[in-house]
């Protein structure tokens, strides 16, 4: 539960804009900095789950490294303080201006996602007469138990090189001579909570390891992307690093010399950030009140893409419970953050905290009706 005195210090701020816990957020960075030290892994935020400068900042701050899918992404890394030497570029569409942008920069490596990428890569490095590093993204067709839109590693998925394609992948790189063969990567999804699913991505990693082995290549790094969850109903909760750290402890067999990297999002930034709205309307149906706030799905669009589910509290009220859909004012029926909750009575003008929306959040607002982006606000700002 967010302290409710919060309300005074919000004072006329206008609504809806993400409020960031600083203390949350540096908690949990020295929680993975400590956690990356001791295992020696290192870690590469995907800044696709908050790019809010400020963020990115306090976030470079701790010597991470960035995980980026476009080069606007890379730029901003780049302009937060990230060492282009420690940014990678995944995607699986890179264009040839990113492409060429990035091999300028100097970026550390290049997640490959399929064949005709690696000779576009090799081609454009060629004609600047550079080398560049690249690894291997492979599809690890493990199911990750989680919704099927943020499912990437099952055959159907647009991700990945399939381990069937390996050997033709091994050929073509031959001949290819502005391109070095780094490591290998993998991603098998998002809001991942059932360790399993790691130790399953582990099992794989051994197997292809030895693939690679009895051919003789030499994989400098294992990137097992990211994927770890949060608890959206426990807000308070931080993420698992420690057993997340000590199964890939466990259960991934590193080679001398090799190196193990991470690239955490949502599980970085996903409990600092909170959706602040107000109360527009409260309108009855005929089963069901509706709580019609200022936050809709431009602001925060996970419920209505994801079927995702945030932990809603009114921050203003102490009153009985009752139910209430709570809804926003874009003109479609998926604008809906939750259905039939419980609630303090709410009336116009209450203040109400949507939780765990760090990650995911600001990064996907847009401006569909035309509606403002929503504001940031930091806790040290009060
Ligand atoms: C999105 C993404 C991540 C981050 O995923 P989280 O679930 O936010 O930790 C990491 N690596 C790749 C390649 C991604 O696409």
């Amino acid at each position: 539960m967010i302290d409710k005195n919060i309300i005074e210090k919000f004072g006329n701020l206008s609504t809806p804009f993400y409020y960031y816990d600083l203390d949350v957020l540096n908690s949990t960075l020295n929680t993975l900095k400590k956690e990356s030290q001791n295992s020696g892994f290192k870690i590469h935020y995907a800044i696709k789950a908050n790019a809010n400068p400020r963020i990115l900042k306090i976030i470079s701050s701790f010597g991470f490294g960035a995980d980026c899918v476009s080069w606007n992404e890379i730029d901003a890394a780049i302009k937060a303080g990230f060492n282009p030497s420690e940014i990678v570029f995944a995607g699986v569409g890179k264009t040839d201006k990113e492409i060429e942008a990035a091999i300028n920069s100097g970026i550390f490596c290049f997640n490959c996602e399929s064949i005709p990428e690696i000779e576009v890569i090799n081609h454009l490095a060629s004609l600047q007469n550079k080398n560049v590093q690249i690894a291997l993204r492979i599809n690890p067709l493990i199911e990750a138990h989680t919704h099927k839109y943020i499912t990437t590693g099952i055959e159907e998925s647009k991700f990945g090189i399939h381990t069937w394609e390996l050997d033709y992948v091994l050929t073509r790189l031959l001949t290819m001579k502005n391109v070095h063969l780094t490591g290998i990567h993998f991603h098998v999804g998002s809001q991942i909570t059932r360790m399993s699913v790691f130790q399953s991505l582990a099992t794989h990693i051994n197997e292809l390891q030895e693939w690679f082995s009895s051919r003789n290549v030499d994989l400098k790094i294992i990137n097992v992307g990211g994927g770890l969850g949060i608890d959206y109903e426990n807000p308070d909760k931080p993420p698992m690093f420690a057993e997340y750290f000590s199964l890939m402890n466990d259960f991934v067999d590193l080679k001398p010399g090799q190196e193990l990297h991470l690239e955490p999002g949502r599980s970085v930034v996903g409990q600092c950030g909170t959706l602040i709205s107000r109360v527009l309307y409260i309108k009855t149906g005929s089963n069901t009140m509706f709580a019609i706030i200022d936050a809709g799905m431009t602001d925060l669009i996970r419920p209505a893409l994801y079927q995702a589910h945030h932990k809603i509290e009114n921050l203003s009220s102490e009153g009985n419970i009752y139910r209430y859909d709570v809804v926003g004012p874009v003109c479609e029926s998926s604008d809906t953050f939750a259905k039939y909750i419980e609630l303090p009575e709410t009336r116009r003008g209450d203040v109400i905290a949507i939780r765990s929306a760090g990650a995911y959040g600001e990064s996907m607002a847009s401006r569909y009706n035309l509606r403002d982006l929503p504001g940031a606000v930091f806790s040290d700002e009060l």
